[in-house]
């Protein structure tokens, strides 16, 4: 029997109000710990539905880009305020939803809510230069002006906040949203956009359509109304996003997959790099773009640091994400789940070896729950050495010097997070210097940015622009440059 979290279907947010599709098609959204249990349906929209919602967003933000920045940054903080106060409810609908944790998923919207607030403040900085010129008796200067409507496409991983870093700062800089949510996780993101209706957001300025990527993305990436699209996914979507928006001389921005290395040199805290192996590789499931999927560990410490893994890696506690005693919650969905399956199955295949679990573990409920997985002897050319798993795996690779080790991090075609163990500082300069990732972490595990950093990959894990923190404000605005001749 189906059990129902919420009764209602989320509708598209369009112009201010909450509508139908045009389409009478909806889909449900389930609960991974439970399949049987229904968290909301979504509407799949037409890309009709798609157009209006442009068409909306267009008019909305002929007025939003005239407001100041601090008037357009009240708004942001008030919709910082709303979501605060439902945190508790969009946090345990997250969990439902996708899967994470509790405390996880609390951690998350915490830092919506903290998204928000950092981009209203944005509002109130400079936006431009003045620029010295030849003549002198004229002022040069630089303006930053937005580039009108925006298109967000988001994963299911991070439902609250990759649609907040890429909203927040669009709004700020002038932009107008049209935002279109992973399916998977498309109720969190619709509580979320319904936080900016209760702040009373003016019409048109923010837009909610969900419904299929190759439907509601797909019009995205084609709609010539719409000057810019932000996009987090797979490298597959990815790719195909940029070209479609590129050929029609759009902005693009794409932020993708990981294969994320940690190093641990032999002259490291054995403990630490042993903890941060777990929390970077395990914690949300593994599902995470910087999750410490490779573990390159210096031949020395070898065989210390891979008993004192698996030891912990035993008392890891796998279940619903609601559940207090559980630090690992179910893989989001079936498909992930089957996936992540197919991937120890070929490890085996290829010939590295399992040390510890990836068994699937039966539940009475049905959940998609995995345990860890470690494996051991993998080497640079198998599969689940250069493919992104997006699941609770760790692959193991033994090196004998620090050099060796950032070769073999750069061998696969991502570049998106990469840590290193150490206290000798030769050892971590040439790691800063050498490895090929957007974030270069020391002695910490190689997911979490803090927000007002810059946030990106190298190679097929971005397109190469940054989000978050200040650096957002060169993909979500473009400049004049202004000579005034007196
Ligand atoms: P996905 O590529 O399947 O989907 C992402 C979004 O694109 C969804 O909203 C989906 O509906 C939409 N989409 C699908 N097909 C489309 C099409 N043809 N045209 C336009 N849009 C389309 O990715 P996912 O499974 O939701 O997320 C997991 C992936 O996201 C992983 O690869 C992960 O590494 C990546 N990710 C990257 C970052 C980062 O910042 N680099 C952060 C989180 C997740």
């Amino acid at each position: 029997m189906k059990t129902t979290m919420e009764t209602r279907t989320f509708l598209n947010y369009i112009n201010g109000k909450w509508s139908e599709s045009s389409s009478n098609e909806v889909t449900e959204s389930n609960n991974p710990a439970k399949p049987n249990e229904v968290v909301g349906k979504i509407q799949s929209s037409t890309k009709q539905d798609l157009d209006n919602a442009v068409q909306a967003a267009e008019a909305g933000q002929k007025k939003w880009k005239k407001m100041t920045g601090a008037e357009r940054g009240n708004y942001l903080f008030k919709v910082a305020d709303i979501l605060e106060q439902n945190l508790e409810d969009i946090a345990e609908t997250m969990t439902r939803e996708m899967g994470k944790t509790l405390p996880e998923a609390k951690g998350e919207t915490a830092r919506g809510v903290a998204i928000l607030r950092y981009y209203a403040g944005e509002g109130m900085r400079s936006e431009g230069d003045v620029i010295p010129s030849t003549d002198s008796s004229a002022l040069m200067f630089s303006k930053r002006v937005p580039l009108g409507v925006v298109g967000v496409i988001t994963p299911w991983n991070f439902p609250v906040a990759i649609p907040l870093w890429k909203s927040a700062p669009a709004l700020i800089y002038g932009n107008a949203v049209v935002l279109k949510p992973a399916t998977e996780a498309a109720v969190t993101a619709a509580k979320v956009i319904e936080c900016f209706d209760k702040a009373g957001f003016p019409e048109g300025v923010i837009n909610l359509v969900t419904g299929k990527g190759s439907v509601i993305g797909q019009r995205i990436a084609e709609n010539e109304q719409i000057t810019a699209v932000t996009f987090t996914g797979s490298n597959s979507t990815g790719q195909h996003i940029g070209k479609t928006v590129a050929a029609r001389g759009g902005k693009y921005q794409l932020e993708m997959g990981g294969k994320n290395p940690l190093i641990v040199a032999d002259d490291c805290d054995i403990d630490l790099a042993v903890d941060a192996a777990i929390s970077g590789g395990l914690k949300s499931t593994g599902q995470k773009c910087t999750c410490s999927s490779r573990v390159i560990v210096q031949a020395g410490i070898y065989e210390k640091f891979k008993q004192k893994l698996i030891a912990k890696v035993e008392e890891i506690t796998v279940g619903d994400g609601l559940n207090e005693n559980t630090w690992m919650g179910p893989c989001a969905s079936k498909g992930q789940y089957e996936s992540v399956q197919e991937y120890i199955k070929i490890g085996q295949e290829e010939g590295a070896e399992l040390i510890f679990g990836g068994r699937p573990i039966n539940d009475e409920d049905g959940g998609y729950y995995l345990e860890p997985a470690i494996f051991d002897h993998v080497s640079t050319n198998m599969k689940i050495a250069q493919e992104e798993i997006f699941g609770p795996v760790l692959a193991l690779m033994k090196v004998d010097t620090v050099e060796e080790a950032i070769d073999l991090a750069n061998d696969v075609d991502f570049g998106l997070s990469a840590s290193i163990f150490s206290k000798n500082i030769d050892h971590i300069l040439s790691f800063i210097d050498d490895i090929d990732a957007g974030l270069v972490r020391i002695n910490s595990e190689t997911a979490g940015v803090e927000l007002q950093a810059p946030f990106g990959g190298m190679k097929a894990s971005s397109s190469y622009s940054r989000e978050q923190g200040q650096a957002a404000k060169e993909f979500f605005t473009t400049m004049k440059t202004v000579f005034v001749k007196g």
